[in-house]
C-alpha cells in the first residue's frame, strides 16, 4: 500500500461497451434503412400496378361509351333528314339504328319529341306510349345545348339499374327538337369488375362527378347510388383528372391507397382502393424475418461482448494480482527488495528535482541467529512478521515505503522526510517492538541505521543505502537495540563523528 504500487491494468470497459453497442446499432440502422426502402418499393409497385389497371378499365369504359355515343349522334343527325318520315318504319329502323346499340348491356335508343313523348324506339318499329318529360336526362337538354349527358343511376319499374346517355336534337335554327336517349345497364360495369382479381380488402368504384356511386366491387346493391361526395378524388377533381392518395374509405372505413382516373372526358371517375394492409402484407413477413434475425444477432453480439469484457476484466485482475505478488514479500506483507529498489530510484530522482531530502532506515534484528537456533525457524518467521507489522503501522504517509530488504533485514524509505522526522519513525518502530515484548519477553530487539540525504549530481541512491548501512553497523557496534543517525564517519583516531 506504500510507495510505488504497481499500476492497475486499466480496462476501457465503457469505451469497449459503447463501441460494441454502437456497432450493433449501426447494423440495426442499416437493416432499418433496407426495410424502409423495401416498404417504399412495395408501395410504389402497388401504385404503378393500380394506375395501369385503372387506366385500362377507364379506356375500356370510355371506348364503349364513345361507340354508344356515336350511335346516339347518328340518330340525332338521322332524324333531321327530311326524307326520314317518308320512308317505311322498317327501313327507318335500319337507317337510324345500327347494330352497335344492340349489344348486351345497352338498352334501347329512344327518340323523344320536344314534349318528351317517345317517337322512335330502336327495339321496335311501333314505339311504346311513354313520356320522359320529367326525367333529368330530358330536362337537362331543354335548358342548354350540351354534348353527351350521363344521368345518375336510376331503377326501372322492372328493377333494372341503368344510367341514361342522351343527346339533344337541335334544329338548324338552333331550337330544341327533342332528345335521343339510350341506357347502359349497370350490370355491364358489374361484369367488368367481376373479371378483376382483388385482394380481400381491395375495392374498385365507378362514380359520377356529382358523387353518386354507379358500381363498386366488392358488390353491394345498397351502395349503388350512395353519395360519396366526401371522397378525396372528388375534392381533387377537376383540378386533377387522375391521382392517388391514402385515406380511410368513406364507404367501409378501411385504410387504402386510392388511385383514381377520369373516364375519357366524361363525368365519370374510376378509383381502385388497395388496402394498406394488403400492400405491406409481404413486407411485414420480411420485416418479422429480418427483424427477428437482427434482434437475435444483436442480442448475441451484446451477450458475446459482455462475456469477452468479463474475460478481459478477469485477466486484468489476475495480472494485477500477479504484479502485486511480484512486488510484495509474502511473509511480512511489506514491499519486497525489487519494489524498494524501483521506488528508491524514482524517489531519488524526484528528490533531486525538488531538492528535498530522502531518508532511509536500515533495520536488522539483533542476535537473530541465536533466536532461530533456540526457538526454531518458525518462531523466527513469526518475529519477522511482528517486525513487519511494527514497520507497517509506523509508516502512514502514502509515499512511505516499508520493505523487507532480505533475511532478517528491513528498510524503510521516507521520501521528503528530514532527519528529525525519520528519527521519529525509527523510534516509533523500535518502541512498538519494545511494547510487543511486554507480552512476549523472548522477542529480539532491533538495531536501526538512519541516513538522510538531499540528492545531488555527485551521489546516487546507492550512497544513501551505504550510509544507512554504516549507521546500522554503528548501532550494532554500540550495543544494539538503538537508532543511529548517519551519515557518519570516523576521525583518524577511529572515533565516530557525524558528517
Ligand atoms: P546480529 O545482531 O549481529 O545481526 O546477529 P544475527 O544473529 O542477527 O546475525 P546475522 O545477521 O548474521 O544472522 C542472520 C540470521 O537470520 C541467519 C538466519 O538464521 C536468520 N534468518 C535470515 N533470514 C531468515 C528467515 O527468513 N527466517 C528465519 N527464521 N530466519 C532467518
Ligand atoms: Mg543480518
Ligand atoms: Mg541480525
Amino acid at each position: 500500500m506504500h510507495g510505488l504500487m504497481p499500476r492497475r491494468t486499466a480496462v476501457p470497459a465503457k469505451r469497449l461497451l459503447a463501441l460494441g453497442i454502437g456497432l450493433v446499432l449501426c447494423f440495426c440502422a442499416v437493416c432499418a434503412a433496407i426495410l424502409r426502402e423495401m416498404a417504399q418499393k412495395d408501395y410504389q409497385h402497388a401504385r404503378e400496378a393500380s394506375t395501369n389497371l385503372v387506366a385500362s378499365i377507364a379506356s375500356e369504359i370510355d371506348r364503349n361509351i364513345e361507340l354508344y355515343d356515336l350511335s346516339l349522334q347518328a340518330v340525332a343527325d338521322g332524324v333531321k333528314l327530311p326524307e326520314i318520315n317518308s320512308i317505311s318504319p322498317e327501313l327507318r329502323q335500319v337507317v337510324l339504328f345500327d347494330r352497335a346499340a344492340t349489344a348486351k348491356d345497352l338498352g334501347s335508343i329512344l327518340v323523344l319529341n320536344p314534349a318528351g313523348d317517345v317517337m322512335l324506339d330502336s327495339t321496335t318499329a311501333v314505339p311504346r306510349q311513354a313520356n320522359f318529360a320529367k326525367h333529368d336526362f330530358f330536362r337537362v337538354h331543354t335548358r342548354a345545348t350540351m354534348g353527351l349527358y350521363i344521368s345518375p343511376p336510376w331503377v326501372t319499374p322492372e328493377g333494372e339499374y341503368l344510367i341514361s346517355l342522351s343527346r339533344r336534337i337541335t334544329n338548324s335554327d338552333g331550337s330544341f327538337a327533342g332528345v335521343v336517349a339510350g341506357s347502359m345497364r349497370l350490370s355491364y360495369f358489374h361484369n367488368l369488375f367481376r373479371k378483376l382479381n382483388f385482394g380481400p380488402s381491395d375495392s374498385m368504384a365507378l362514380f359520377n362527378t356529382d358523387g353518386a356511386m354507379l358500381m363498386r366491387a366488392p358488390f353491394d346493391i345498397t351502395k349503388i347510388g350512395q353519395s360519396i361526395k366526401e371522397s378525396q378524388a372528388l375534392k381533387q377533381f377537376p383540378a386533377r383528372r387522375s391521382g392517388s392518395y391514402v385515406t380511410k374509405s368513406v364507404v367501409d372505413h378501411v385504410s387504402r391507397l386510392y388511385v383514381f382516373q377520369q373516364v375519357g372526358n366524361h363525368p365519370l371517375l374510376i378509383a381502385e382502393g388497395l388496402a394498406i394492409d394488403g400492400i405491406y402484407a409481404d413486407w411485414w413477413q420480411q420485416f418479422w424475418l429480418i427483424g427477428t434475425l437482427v434482434a437475435a444477432l444483436g442480442g448475441f453480439s451484446i451477450v458475446l461482448m459482455f462475456y469477452l469484457l468479463a474475460a478481459v476484466k478477469r485477466r486484468a485482475a489476475a495480472e494485477d494480482r500477479l504484479a502485486h505478488l511480484a512486488s510484495t514479500d509474502a511473509l511480512t506483507g511489506l514491499a519486497n527488495r525489487r519494489r524498494l529498489d524501483d521506488t528508491l530510484d524514482a524517489e531519488w530522482r524526484r528528490g533531486m528535482r525538488a531538492k528535498s531530502p530522502v531518508s532511509l532506515l536500515m533495520i536488522d534484528v539483533d542476535h537473530f541467529k541465536i533466536f532461530n537456533d533456540t526457538y526454531g525457524h518458525q518462531a523466527g518467521d513469526a518475529v519477522l512478521a511482528t517486525v513487519g507489522r511494527c514497520i507497517a503501522t509506523s509508516t502512514k504517509r502514502v509515499t512511505d515505503l516499508g520493505a523487507r530488504y532480505g533475511g532478517e533485514e528491513f528498510s524503510v524509505l521516507l521520501p521528503g522526510i528530514g532527519k528529525a522526522g525519520a528519527l521519529e519513525v525509527a523510534e516509533q518502530i523500535r518502541t512498538r517492538l519494545t511494547a510487543e515484548r511486554g507480552s512476549d519477553p523472548q522477542l529480539p530487539t532491533i538495531s536501526v541505521g538512519l541516513a538522510c540525504l538531499v540528492p545531488d549530481d555527485e551521489r546516487t541512491s546507492r550512497d544513501l543505502i551505504k550510509a544507512a548501512d554504516l549507521a546500522l553497523y554503528e548501532a550494532k557496534r554500540e550495543g544494539r537495540d538503538r537508532v543511529v543517525v548517519g551519515p557518519i564517519g570516523w576521525d583518524k583516531s577511529g572515533k565516530r563523528r557525524v558528517a
